[in-house]
């Protein structure tokens, strides 16, 4: 029987970077993945020439210049930059919040008539509050996310790209949600539609899933498997195991489920579309369109093939046995979260690492720095 030295739970960006950083030091690893392909939510898929984005748009981005390197050392990333566009009722604008947008918003063509204009519409929305506020007899201070943004922003960006598309996501009113979902809202006063601030940004030219499979190199890996069908003879195998699935899984749910948010994507490959909407993302934030955004593939990678495939992506409450995406921090699932972590930090044998193992929402670049830190 062939004896590893460790055994890796999940192909996905940090069990990739583990074994490559293993592999590297000489040791052996086993990959194992439940999924019938390796990568992880970062996987893209090849529909007909273009990278589709199976778990969701994925841009890289980063200010790390030894992540950068490190990721440009497997595959080239070319100059994608994210500048969505969101649809208001048939309006288009452009995000994020900056002068081509107050310019589409007010016609207002100067920073210096943005800013006369956006101060006058939040000072309308302080006034308001600071009454409700006396008459309540309370201390100043929004008590929901609509108060908050009506106020960072005022009424019109609010109504017109805020409002619906968070009501979307999180399936509640702005009114019921609390105010700390939104600290800032920060614009920008220039014509830079660049969504990121970071120094490095770019998608693999190929798609993800190269970058993943460059990563693994030559380990062998065991797709459709499941580890807790084959705990016993899986783990016998290795010496240790580096687990990168559910947290609470592990555990059999003993304290109970940690919660998520998820979304799910209608795909669509429309043959003989060159080009559906003309840039990778557009968001929907009117309350009518059920979805929140499309994303149109073929444009992250500047494609020119005859056909497009566009993902429809809506939100949606989460239970036991849907797509576990993004982590809830309320102050439940910390708590919950806690507990397994520390019967985690009991483990001699078991590493725990990545979004799901240590639930917490890493971007692709902080779950490499944390592998390579993790691995040093
Ligand atoms: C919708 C969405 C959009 C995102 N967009 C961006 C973006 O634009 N930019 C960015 O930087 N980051 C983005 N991210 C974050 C990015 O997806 C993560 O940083 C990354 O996928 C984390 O990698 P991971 O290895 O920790 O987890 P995962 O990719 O989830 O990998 C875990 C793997 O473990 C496997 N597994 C789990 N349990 C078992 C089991 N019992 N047995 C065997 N295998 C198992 C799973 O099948 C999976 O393949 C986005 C995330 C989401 C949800």
């Amino acid at each position: 029987m062939t004896k590893y030295d460790y055994l890796i739970v999940g192909t996905g960006l940090f069990g990739a970077v583990a074994a490559h950083q293993l592999t590297k030091k000489g040791k052996t690893c086993l990959l194992i993945d439940k999924r019938d392909h390796i990568g992880g939510n970062v996987y893209t898929e090849n529909v007909k020439g273009i990278n589709v984005h199976k778990y969701g748009a994925h841009i890289f981005h980063t200010s790390n210049k030894e992540v950068w390197q490190f990721v440009n050392s497997f595959v080239e990333f070319n100059r994608y930059t994210n500048s969505p566009v969101a649809n208001y009722k048939g309006k288009l604008y452009n995000l994020p919040f900056n002068m081509n947008t107050f310019y589409q918003m007010w016609g207002v063509k100067t920073p210096a008539e943005a800013v006369a204009k956006l101060n006058e519409q939040k000072a309308e929305e302080c006034a308001k509050l600071k009454a409700k506020c006396e008459k309540e007899g309370v201390a100043y201070e929004p008590s929901n996310l609509e108060e908050q943004a009506l106020t960072l922003v005022g009424k019109d960006i609010y109504e017109k790209l805020i409002k619906n598309y968070t009501e979307k996501q999180w399936g509640r009113k702005c009114t019921e949600l609390p105010s700390f979902i939104i600290k800032r809202l920060p614009v920008r006063l220039t014509f830079d539609n660049n969504y990121f601030n970071d120094k490095y940004q770019g998608i693999p030219e190929g798609g993800y899933t190269q970058l993943i499979q460059a990563l693994i190199g030559n380990c062998e890996v065991r797709l459709s498997t499941d580890f807790f069908e084959h705990k016993a003879e899986l783990t016998a195998l290795a010496d240790k195991v580096i687990y990168t699935g559910e947290i609470d899984r592990y555990y059999d749910y003993r304290f109970g489920h940690l919660q998520y948010r998820t979304v799910y994507f209608e795909t669509e490959l429309l043959e003989g579309v060159e080009n559906y909407q003309g840039n990778a993302v557009v968001n929907y934030t009117d309350a009518e369109t059920p979805y929140t955004r499309i994303i149109e593939h073929k444009h992250f990678e500047y494609g020119t093939q005859p056909d497009t495939v566009i993902s429809k992506e809506y939100s949606k409450e989460w239970q036991p046995g849907d797509e576990p995406y993004y982590p809830v921090n309320d102050a439940r699932n910390t708590e919950l979260y806690a507990q397994y972590k520390a019967l985690a930090a009991k483990e001699d044998n078991v590493i725990f690492g990545g979004r799901l193992a240590e639930y917490k929402y890493y971007d692709m670049h902080k779950v490499i720095e944390r592998a390579l830190e993790m691995f040093a």
